[in-house]
């Protein structure tokens, strides 16, 4: 019932609003929850991407951390993509459809989860509660990164920060970040902490993590440009097969420092 409410509100004030000016950057996991159908699935996902063309400038993702962390006065609504857990659909319908806008995503990669067997696969599922997904492979990875995209560290195994001791939590970010920059060749700037939540991420993993990377990406708090003193950058989750009114409720926030 609740939800029902919800979508109800959701529908109604979607319908009337657009995205404010201002840099959003969204977060998002997959073109929807289901098997992967890749024709199917990237026109799907180009119907997304030109909803938000509607309203929006698209831009690149360092393009709009750049823009967010100088404070530049920005008059009217950007875009820029980032997405979790590296599902293999990132490699075949996500970025190829991006990259038809000239725009490009951050890829935020568990290490532990590329080319894993089936076993630790399912752990992940299950741990994620998303299912029917496969991840990315390395070469496919590798490909992304050459083709512009940004590759980011989401730790090894995409456990709960906010859970984990001093030691697990230096072994998560360190492993991760040397693993991708040792496979890839380049430096992982960017971070995203599984959940997204504030309350999966601990003063402690957030001392820990600005040790190795540049950039921290919450999914919370979405109203403000910043968390944790202006350490953490923070997304919008949003998925592209939500509804469009709820897209443009939630792209409808005029975003403050
Ligand atoms: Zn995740």
């Amino acid at each position: 019932m609740r939800r029902l409410i919800r979508n109800l509100f959701l529908n109604l004030a979607g319908s009337v609003s657009r995205p404010k000016s201002g840099v959003h950057i969204i977060n998002s996991h997959y073109v929807h929850n289901g098997i992967l159908h890749v024709e199917k699935d990237k026109e799907a996902f180009r119907s997304f991407v030109k909803l938000l063309t509607k309203n929006c400038e698209l831009i690149r993702i360092e393009i709009a951390v750049e823009m967010i962390s100088s404070g530049e006065i920005v008059d009217k609504p950007y875009v820029a993509f980032t997405f979790d857990d590296g599902f293999e659909e990132c490699y075949s319908v996500i970025a190829p459809v991006l990259e038809e806008y000239d725009c490009n995503a951050a890829f935020f990669i568990n290490s532990n989860y590329v080319e894993a067997d089936d076993v630790y696969q399912k752990e992940f599922h299950e741990r994620i509660k998303v299912y029917n997904k496969k991840p990315m492979n390395w070469s496919q990875i590798a490909t992304l990164l050459k083709r512009g995209h940004v590759i980011g560290s989401h730790t090894c195994d995409h456990l709960d920060m906010a859970q984990l001791t001093d030691a697990e939590l230096e072994f998560q970010l360190q492993t991760n970040k040397e693993t991708l920059e040792s496979i890839l060749d380049y430096k992982c700037d960017f971070f995203a902490w599984p959940y997204g939540q504030n309350s999966h991420f601990s003063e402690l993993a957030l001392k820990k993590t600005l040790k190795y990377h540049k950039y921290i990406f919450s999914s919370s708090d979405y109203k403000k440009y910043f968390s944790y003193l202006g350490k953490v950058i923070n997304r919008r989750h949003i998925e592209p097969f939500w509804s469009k009114f709820h897209i443009n409720f939630f792209l409808a926030v005029r975003k403050i420092k």
